[in-house]
């Protein structure tokens, strides 16, 4: 069966999530809630309300939107009648959840998919009542929040659930909806809260046990170990310290008593404190870190006086960061007692539950990279500490070691053999891992490869033929090093007659710009020159690109700013994933794009307008995109303001790119060849009139002082500035006017202070 018409019921913040991810993927969804008094579908209305939001919008553009239908439980219930997938979304209550599945059941065709969307509700319980041909066509489809962002789905498989429901479930999830989909069997929690919950109390509980301050602990237990820099405290803020403390006694209501959870679970009073304080997190604007004045602040755990402190920086999770998880395990301070402590117990607790939730740690790694944004699964982890010193860590500290795990000894959970990456499976065996034909991890195939050349910020391989480029280091920051890799590369794909290139990465951002630290370095050697001959390589390298004689293809995922985005626009041809992120916002840190972002954002309003005699209306558009910094928050919405091409296109699922990037290099039909023609330029006053809607503008207090000095540098290279009118500039020309800008830009104080704040304080001044 293909699922061609969906409905979703209960629009709070799950269902209306999943029916907008339905929408994106182009598919029509019904989205029902419970009708009430006056304007019946209010609750629903409010749903999608919720999704069109600012700050992280769950619909890819306006136009997906007239894909989803509105209505309520009692008036529209009949338009589940030709759906094919039902899946409810309301309250976590049984009862609630049991009367619906009544309903549905005397609604629904007799192919239809049904799924809940339950945390923590047994499927056995679910359908207890319903007859067997409901029940084997029932699944649990758990979706994260947001549901749009959060690339993990866990599909909970029933004891009457017929395989062919979640074989259509899992395809129509991957490949159209775009999740990674984790198949998991009916255990409370399932993987990725059962793990990651826990993983998280145990960090609460070293750190008050330790007495460590919060941004001591969340400084270790962040990048350190390869998890998001929120930690475990900034996660409480950010999620609520109630709501929470909310989902821990959910895990305690449905754990089995002996469970190790338990031991992590215990109130703290402090935080029973906080609730009662109201004092729960971000959304009150304090919770264990608050800002200030000062800036950020950290509460003090010892004390009763709710007193807050500054941050304290930790050198050893620096050292860590850079180092790797064994830097943590080494140390013997109190801070290595936390690591060692969170760690031991997380990673021993995954161990332990195999076999329970299945016969390998591939579904516990991957929940916790897909769903809580980890580099690495426990598994992994024990990997990179090592199965025999991890063992004999744990015996030294007279903890039980798990059966999975001393199988392992003297080996690892993963090994790549015969060419191909494989995974332990309990009882001492090795299996393949598992992916469908065209998802590729390229964390998983580059272990089965060896680079052509490499350095800390990139590498370069051959996949059979095509060069395949990957950004590596920080943010993938790009400098001096990457842009070496990249010339490499193409160098070497000219050479060597290869098929192709591909740049590619699957970090979490494909980049956010260029090494801004290299920059400040340049500005305060004061070597103007240095910076010049950076920024006129990276200009010579990604324009490469642009005329190579082979396909090229960027696959970016994530962010892809300044620099970054720079790489993207000389690709002959983008296939981007559909939650990227991209444009250039050099502006905010005060400076012009200076690898070639102004001019390719001028000559792709050129082609668009069509307006290669007077490029006058081209030359607005430019200086509008490049001054305000623009971003688009989807592809769709990046090819409304040409930062795409219509050649360029999106995929659902972040882990098809790869296979559809080889794919297209083997069958070239989309390639666009750059035709940068020498344009005639507006000049003089062109210029001036920009120079002067940029001072009204300030006067008006739209714009900083500094904004409007930028914003010159911008009106001069897009219009040429001084220049006469008819002037003709080529594309070196326009390479030219960028760098020029840029480091008139990078002498002043103003620029220089943006760029240290930026780089201090995580965010520029405004001056
Ligand atoms: P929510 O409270 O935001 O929304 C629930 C919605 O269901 C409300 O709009 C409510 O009016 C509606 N509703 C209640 N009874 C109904 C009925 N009989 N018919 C139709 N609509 C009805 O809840 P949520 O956070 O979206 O959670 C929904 C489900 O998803 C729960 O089972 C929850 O356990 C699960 N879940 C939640 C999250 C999360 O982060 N919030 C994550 C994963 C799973």
């Amino acid at each position: 069966m293909i699922i061609k018409k969906v409905a979703v019921i209960g629009a709070g913040t799950m269902g209306a999530g999943i029916a907008g991810q339905v929408a994106n993927a182009g598919v029509e969804v019904w989205l029902l809630d419970l009708p009430t008094e006056g304007n019946t579908n209010a609750l629903a209305e409010r749903g999608l309300e919720r999704l069109k939001g600012s700050g992280q919008p769950g619909l890819m553009s306006k136009e997906v939107e007239s894909l989803i239908h509105i209505g309520n439980t009692r008036d529209d219930f009949g338009q589940l009648a030709d759906c094919d997938w039902i899946a409810e979304a309301v309250v976590e209550r049984l009862d609630i959840k049991k009367d619906l599945y009544r309903r549905i059941d005397s609604v629904c065709h007799d192919q239809a998919i049904i799924s809940s969307n339950t945390s923590t509700i047994p499927i056995s319980l679910l359908v207890e009542d319903m007859p067997k041909s409901f029940r084997q066509r029932f699944a649990i489809t758990h979706f994260f929040n947001p549901v749009r962002f959060m690339h993990l789905l866990e599909l909970v498989r029933g004891e009457d659930t017929d395989p062919a429901v979640i074989k259509i479930l899992a395809s129509f999830c991957e490949q159209q909806l775009g999740k990674g989909v984790v198949p998991c069997l009916d255990t409370p929690g399932f993987l990725g809260n059962r793990v990651g919950v826990f993983a998280i109390q145990c960090a609460l509980h070293a750190a008050f046990d330790l007495g460590l301050d919060p941004s001591e602990a969340d400084a270790l237990f962040g990048r350190p170990m390869g998890i998001p820099k929120t930690g475990v405290f900034g996660l409480y803020d950010l999620i609520g310290i109630d709501l929470m403390s909310d989902v821990v006694q959910s895990l305690v209501n449905i754990l089995p008593e002996g469970d190790a959870f338990h031991q992590e679970a215990e109130k703290i009073p402090l935080m029973i404190r906080m609730i009662e304080n109201g004092q729960t997190g971000n959304k009150q604007g304090k919770g264990f870190y608050r800002d200030s004045k000062n800036g950020r602040e950290v509460l003090s755990l010892e004390d009763e006086s709710y007193s807050f402190s500054p941050r304290l920086n930790l050198a050893l999770a620096e050292k860590a960061e850079k180092k790797g998880v064994q830097v943590l395990l080494a140390d013997n301070s109190i801070h290595g007692q936390f690591a060692w402590r969170v760690l031991s117990r997380t990673l021993s607790y995954a161990a332990s539950l195999i076999p329970e939730v299945g016969n390998d740690g591939l579904g516990i790694d991957d929940a916790m990279k897909l769903g809580y944004n980890w580099v690495k699964g426990p598994f992994e982890l024990i990997d990179e500490i090592g199965v025999d010193l991890f063992i004999e860590r744990l015996k030294a500290d007279d903890m039980p070691v798990p059966i999975f795990l001393k199988e392992a000894a003297g080996s690892s959970f993963y090994r790549v053999e015969n060419g191909e990456l494989q995974i332990r499976e309990l009882g001492a065996s090795w299996k393949k891992i598992p992916r469908a034909e065209n998802i590729i991890r390229f964390n998983e195939m580059r272990q089965t490869m060896t680079p052509r050349n490499s350095c800390a910020s990139a590498s370069w391989y051959d996949l059979d033929g095509i060069a395949l480029v990957e950004f590596h280091c920080k943010a993938n920051a790009l400098d001096a090093e990457s842009m070496e890799i990249l010339d490499d590369a193409i160098t070497h794909a000219e050479q060597d007659g290869m098929r192709g290139l591909i740049v590619h990465n699957d970090a979490q951002h494909f980049s956010c710009g260029v090494n801004l630290q290299g920059v400040r370095g340049f500005i305060e050697r004061n070597d103007m020159d240095g910076l010049d001959s950076f920024l006129n390589h990276f200009q010579k390298t990604v324009h490469r690109l642009a005329i190579a004689k082979f396909p090229v293809v960027v696959a970016p995922v994530g962010m892809s700013l300044g620099g970054g985005f720079e790489v993207v626009l000389h690709a002959k041809e983008v296939i981007c994933h559909a939650n990227s992120v991209m444009g250039l916002v050099e502006s905010v840190v005060g400076v012009v794009p200076g690898g070639g972002g102004c001019k390719e954002t001028l000559y792709r309003w050129v082609e668009k307008l069509d307006c290669s005699e007077d490029i006058s209306e081209a030359c607005w558009k430019a200086f509008m995109n490049l001054g305000m910094g623009k971003t688009a928050s989807s592809p769709v919405l990046a090819k409304e303001q040409v930062m795409l091409r219509d050649n360029d296109h999106f995929m659902m699922n972040r882990d098809s790119l790869l296979a559809q990037a080889i794919d297209a290099i083997n069958n070239p039909v989309n390639q666009v060849a750059f035709n940068r023609p020498p344009l005639t330029l507006p000049g003089k006053p062109l210029f001036e009139k920009m120079v002067k809607w940029l001072k009204e503008s300030h006067e008006k207090g739209l714009f900083m002082a500094h904004d409007v000095i930028v914003g010159t540098e911008m009106a001069r290279i897009v219009t040429g500035g001084d220049v006469e009118p008819g002037t003709i500039w080529s594309e070196q020309d326009f390479f030219d006017a960028e760098r020029r800008s840029f480091l008139t830009l990078a002498s002043t104080a103003a620029t220089k202070i943006r760029i240290e704040t930026m780089l201090d304080d995580g965010s520029p001044i405004r001056n």
